[in-house]
């Protein structure tokens, strides 16, 4: 069997050589019960949207990877999520704006049998200021006869509504045709996903660690240029940084810029908002504040980016607040919360006085040349056949399972498979990364292994 080994890391599917490709960005939004969660699971085609259901508990998936007639796009369902009772209405409008600031296009969802709520009306008014295409799915619209009853809704003001039926599949077809012309249409037109050619960061971090200070800091020896959407009201979504003379795209600077420290479901926001920046970048910029204990929440904003792939810098902010006792507390912790990480490089530094910021460039550059590097096929296996010479798989149960071939399957991340006689354990496998990252270096970059068995 084909397993998924090293750190746990989600198997991707192999990639081609090209920069991985931006996909565009679906919103699934409206008010609770309308049937969000019913469509996003139609879409994606398996239950896999609800499982976790429950009012109040936040869900940390956000973001599907969806397909329709040959496009793919990232799905995005805010139904997981229910405010508190008092201030329902504006604690869902805002939920869905942050839905909505991070897509391209939007499907409002209503409810055709309960007709046009006060609620609805609102989210309709923060769709309008977004300026984002929106195609209103008017639900639970079961049959034939009851279609007349999409007409209603002409009145939003947001063209043609659509009467489809999540529970059935009725009318999804024609809803996405049109949804995802017109994801398409306003990637092109506007730039949110470009310019392409530029690497892609994500400045990620929990609240207050000091994520606007760093970015003010980067920006203000170059005037950031804000990549500037002609015709629209909306804040700038990204923003290029020039460090060190090589232009950066900085995903989502608006929402890193936004304080929602105090809104109610700050952290599931945060959450969102760091997995969909993550999700659209090469490289992760994760920041801690070195000056405080290191939290769960900080190490989870690091997990998303490991697991997720990404080339990643470790940031320790604040230190100009440190004396010698933190600087020695900071070095216990490198070797026991951060073992997983080890081949990240680690900057020290101070975004309030500038102190080592310069340090940054070199750090982002080494990784993302590893996360793009490809070892050809005779050296890895000249390698491999070495090393397993030197330090054979131990006999298990009288046999010794032995590596047969191994290729470097694609890029971004390095993903390597290996073809072996039997089961590797796990401490073989770390053997076998370790030695490739002495080797050949990777520093900065994830690795994936997976290990194909031919008995
Ligand atoms: P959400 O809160 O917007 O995510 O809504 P859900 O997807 O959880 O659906 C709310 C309720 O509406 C559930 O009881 C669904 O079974 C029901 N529902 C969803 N879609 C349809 C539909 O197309 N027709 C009917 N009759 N009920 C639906
Ligand atoms: P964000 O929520 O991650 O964007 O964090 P902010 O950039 O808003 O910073 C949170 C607080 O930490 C603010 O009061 C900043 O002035 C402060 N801060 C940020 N970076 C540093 C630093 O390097 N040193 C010190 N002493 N304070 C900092």
């Amino acid at each position: 069997g084909d397993e998924n080994l090293i750190d746990g890391s989600a198997f991707v599917d192999a990639e081609d050589e090209n920069r991985r490709k931006a996909v565009g960005v679906l919103a699934v939004v409206g008010r609770p019960n309308v049937g969000k969660s019913t469509l996003v699971n139609r879409i994606l085609g398996r239950r896999a949207a609800v499982v976790e259901d429950t009012p109040g508990v936040t869900r940390d998936r956000v973001s599907y990877d969806a397909e329709w007639a040959g496009t793919d796009f990232k799905l995005v369902d805010t139904g997981g999520w229910e405010a508190d009772v008092e201030g329902i209405d504006s604690a869902i409008a805002s939920q869905a704006q942050i839905a909505v600031e991070l897509a391209d296009a939007v499907i409002f969802v209503v409810d055709g049998q309960t007709g046009l709520t006060q609620t609805d009306e609102r989210i309709v008014r923060m769709l309008r200021s977004a300026g984002k295409p929106v195609t209103v799915a008017v639900n639970k619209i079961d049959d034939q006869i009851s279609e007349y009853m999409a007409a209603e809704f002409w009145k939003l003001g947001l063209g043609e509504p659509y009467p489809i039926s999540a529970m059935h599949g009725r009318g999804v077809g024609d809803l996405l045709d049109q949804a995802v012309n017109e994801m398409r249409h306003a990637e092109k037109t506007s730039g949110f996903l470009t310019p392409t050619h530029l690497r892609r960061v994500a400045l990620v971090g929990r609240p207050n660690v000091g994520k606007s200070s760093l970015l003010n800091q980067l920006a203000h020896s170059e005037r950031a240029v804000v990549n500037d959407l002609a015709g629209t009201t909306r804040d700038p979504v990204d923003e290029i940084v020039n460090i060190d003379g090589e232009d950066y795209l900085f995903i989502d600077t608006a929402g890193i810029k936004r304080r929602q420290h105090k809104l109610s479901g700050a952290e599931y926001y945060s959450s969102l908002r760091t997995q969909a920046a993550i999700e659209r970048s090469e490289l992760a910029l994760v920041l801690f504040d070195a000056s405080v204990p290191i939290s769960d929440q900080d190490l989870k904003v690091m997990s998303t980016a490991v697991d997720a792939g990404r080339a990643v810098v470790l940031v320790f902010n604040k230190w100009d607040l440190m004396d010698e006792f933190d600087r020695q507390r900071m070095e216990r912790l490198w070797k026991t919360e951060f073992d997983r990480v080890t081949w990240a490089q680690r900057v020290n530094l101070s975004a309030k006085t500038g102190w080592h910021t310069n340090r940054l460039s070199r750090a982002m550059t080494q990784a993302l040349e590893s996360w793009d590097k490809r070892i050809p096929t005779g050296k890895l296996n000249a390698f491999l056949g070495k090393i397993q010479a030197a330090h054979p798989h131990p006999v298990r149960g009288g046999k010794q399972p032995h590596i047969l071939f191994a290729t470097q399957a694609s890029t971004r991340p390095p993903r390597f498979v290996i073809f072996a006689t039997g089961f590797l354990e796990h401490g073989y496998r770390r053997f076998i990364e370790r030695s490739l990252r002495e080797e050949f270096g990777f520093e900065g970059s994830p690795i994936q292994i997976s290990v194909n068995i031919r008995e």
